[in-house]
């Protein structure tokens, strides 16, 4: 087992998960004076790579005192309780609402089946396994937390979930928003810098929330962000306005169709054109082709929360 790492500064690594394909999606480890943390940690099948990971960087198992799970979707949360089971020291961080579905995952594998399917569910996630509720500690919005000599402070970011939070390490200006700041290959990186897009996941995605929870992530003029996909971007005032216009984009692309007969086709076919677009202006090294191919699971994914938030709000 041979995990790719990456050294970022004030001790944070992040490991690629191995969840899809390489540089999709990264768990961070935070190390402040002999003591560790994960920031989410990928599926099942990351879990090896992750203790590996430990044991590159000279980390006891003993040593880890915090699992974050910045929310329960399973590229993120998946691998929690195979992983909290090696580590006789940690507890599992997560959100009120996010914490029940850890313990008891019954409700989150039905969820996921929907989005999935039951075959692909068992090949990207296999079986969960439930977090005993000893091991599970539920973070208020505002709460600190201790690691090491550092000090770490928990914010609800709902928006992408309504049951997110984000890590904000104010003394070293990162944060580690989770899905709430978008998504960004590394890939797509250009002269300009990052990429951006934000990530409108069933079944929880509210534009309004998702906006809120960008300028208070901004609000902190953070000099680093550390995305799961995929770890660290900087410039952040210019990716907070990037992801903000993007999602108004979304809003206006999904009331657009929200009446026509294949709403899908049609609101995916405006997204894509839209990144084509803004990935020419950004100046990114890929063709169309190996753009479209890159980006098609989260246009799937966006376009499939889109429609769930139209007919959520068409009940309401
Ligand atoms: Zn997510």
């Amino acid at each position: 087992m041979n995990p790719t790492l990456f050294h970022h500064p004030h001790g944070v690594t992040a490991v690629d998960t191995e969840y899809l394909h390489p540089g999709h999606a990264a768990s961070h480890i935070i190390q402040d004076a002999g003591r560790a943390a994960f920031v989410d940690v990928g599926t099942n099948y990351s879990v090896p790579y992750l203790l590996a990971a430990l044991q590159k960087l000279g980390v006891a198992r003993e040593a880890v005192d915090y699992v974050f799970l910045t929310h329960v979707h399973l590229d993120h949360a998946g691998g929690a309780g195979r992983l909290v089971q090696e580590l006789p020291n940690a507890r599992a961080v997560l959100h009120p609402r996010g914490a029940p579905h850890m313990i008891d995952p019954e409700k989150l594998i039905a969820g996921s089946k929907v989005v999935y399917g039951e075959e692909r569910f068992h090949r990207l996630y296999g079986e969960l396994v439930p977090i005993p509720a000893a091991r599970v500690q539920v973070a208020q919005d505002g709460e600190r937390y201790r690691l090491g000599r550092r000090e770490l402070e928990l914010i609800h970011t709902p928006g992408h979930a309504l049951h997110h939070f984000a890590v904000v390490d104010t003394a070293h200006a990162s944060i580690f928003p989770g899905d709430t700041f978008g998504i960004s290959y590394r890939e797509m990186d250009s002269s300009r810098g990052a990429f951006i897009t934000p990530t409108t996941t069933p079944t929880q995605f509210d534009p309004a929330q998702l906006i809120a929870s960008i300028d208070r992530m901004a609000g902190y003029k953070p000099e680093a962000m550390y995305l799961m996909h995929f770890s660290r971007v900087v410039d952040v005032p210019r990716l907070a306005a990037v992801l903000k216009a993007q999602i108004n984009e979304f809003v206006r692309f999904a009331e657009r169709h929200a009446d026509a007969q294949d709403r899908y086709a049609a609101i995916r076919a405006d997204m894509l054109e839209l990144w084509l677009n803004l990935a020419r202006e950004h100046g990114a090294p890929l063709s169309d082709t190996q753009i479209t191919e890159l980006l098609q699971n989260d246009l799937d994914l966006n376009t499939q929360g889109l429609i769930v938030w139209l007919d959520r709000r068409k009940r309401s």
